[in-house]
């Protein structure tokens, strides 16, 4: 089956009981047993079926059945966020005295999560060009635990060589965690590119529409400790899983990803050469442009498609400023990949609270306005932008 297919059809892991078409909410916190036998077996995973909505649930198992179909994964766990993915799943693999090898690119919270939280519990992060792979060898010490890379780096739209930066990784015998967020795993496989652990925000382009925040762990069962650590330890002590409710409206999204994704990735792609037509702009950023240092690489990993991220750079902040309180359609907002077009200005809000040096170090210029792009029609965003720009 192909995946847009798959997506929908992937049946029930039990029938339901009333035979329902679309899985219900199972709002309910515990799940009675037949006897104390059949009880003991269930907690202690002797069988497979749900005890308690902390760490199972069988709208939130449904999601998760369905994103282990569609990616081949070992296992899957749907946490309640983005964030909650990328630590759990980095708390049951950091110990201290243990360090990181990752970015300077990182989407905000990972790098405070990597550089504060994990930091003051004595996890080293070392941060490092991740395009250079030989500087990366070079950092892989014994007290090195894993490298965490983003498959396209937000918003600077950066993309590594994943291949190898897994190949080295593994000749270490060093897991490889990768946030896949900005590119749906409906379109590549991370396991192909030797991915050990996939973490994505499903409150982009899974939830659809923007309705509910939710994050998933898929692992591809390649280190055995550490999905084990993150069912039994993890989902347990940390208390994080998804709920019914963000599972039922993420499954639904999940439905419809593929069309919407296509949708949104054309709009970008047709959007930033059209931009790139409006002299104010001085430079468009869209990984889809042929002519962008990344295209074959991220080509060669991901396929034809690349996202809905675009960014564009205008002469200074105040431009970027005024741009953004002219815009009529286009929304100001964070989130990515709502079926409306956003924009943000990212260094005086997502990176506002971080120095100057800090946002330099990363690559986040006071020149930039970050713009995801929705389903609306290419025509009404140009010209939402033409009239920002000419006012
Ligand atoms: C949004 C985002 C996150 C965090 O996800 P939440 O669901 O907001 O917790 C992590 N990584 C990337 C790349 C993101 O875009």
């Amino acid at each position: 089956m192909k995946k847009q297919t798959q997506a929908i059809h992937q049946p029930y892991k039990r029938r339901d009981a009333y035979d329902a078409l679309s899985m219900p909410i199972y709002n309910a916190v515990a799940f009675e047993f037949d006897n104390a036998k059949v009880m003991a077996d269930a907690f202690c995973g002797r069988i497979d079926a749900p005890d308690y909505s902390r760490v199972e649930n069988p709208t939130v198992t449904n999601l998760e059945q369905r994103v282990k179909a569609l990616t081949g994964a070992e296992n899957v766990i749907a946490l309640n966020s983005g964030m909650a993915a990328i630590s759990n799943t980095l708390l049951s693999i950091v110990e201290q005295g243990k360090n990181v090898i990752t970015s300077r690119h990182l989407f905000g919270n990972t790098y405070s999560l990597l550089t504060s939280t994990l930091s003051r519990l004595g996890v080293e992060a070392r941060l490092c060009d991740l395009t250079d792979v030989e500087a990366v060898e070079r950092l892989i010490d014994d007290n090195t635990c894993c490298l965490f890379l983003e498959i396209m780096t937000n918003p600077q739209l950066e993309v590594v060589d994943v291949r190898a930066l897994t190949s080295i990784a593994h000749q270490h015998g060093i897991p490889v965690i990768a946030d896949t967020t900005l590119i749906p795993f409906t379109q590549f496989s991370a396991k192909d590119l030797g991915i050990d652990l996939e973490v994505v925000s499903s409150t982009k382009y899974i939830s659809g529409g923007a309705t509910s925040l939710g994050g998933l762990v898929i692992d591809y069962g390649t280190f055995l400790s550490i999905g084990k650590r993150l069912l039994n330890e993890m989902l347990f002590n940390l208390g994080a899983y998804m709920t019914p409710q963000v599972a039922y409206m993420q499954t639904l999204g999940l439905e419809t990803l593929d069309v919407r994704y296509r949708a949104q990735a054309g709009n970008a792609l047709e959007l930033a050469q059209r931009l790139r037509t409006l002299k104010p702009i001085h430079k468009v950023n869209y990984v889809g442009l042929e002519d962008n240092p990344y295209h074959q690489l991220a080509v060669s990993q991901y396929g034809e498609t690349a996202g809905a991220m675009v960014t564009i750079d205008l002469e200074s902040q105040e431009a970027c400023f005024r741009i953004l309180d002219n815009l009529k359609l286009i929304h100001r907002a964070t989130n990515l990949f709502d079926n409306r077009t956003l924009a943000i200005h990212p260094a005086s809000t997502i990176f506002g609270l971080f120095t100057a040096e800090e946002r330099a170090a990363m690559d986040v210029q006071d020149t930039t306005i970050r713009l995801s792009i929705g389903l609306e029609s290419v025509d009404d965003l140009f010209d939402d932008i033409k009239q920002a720009l000419e006012v």
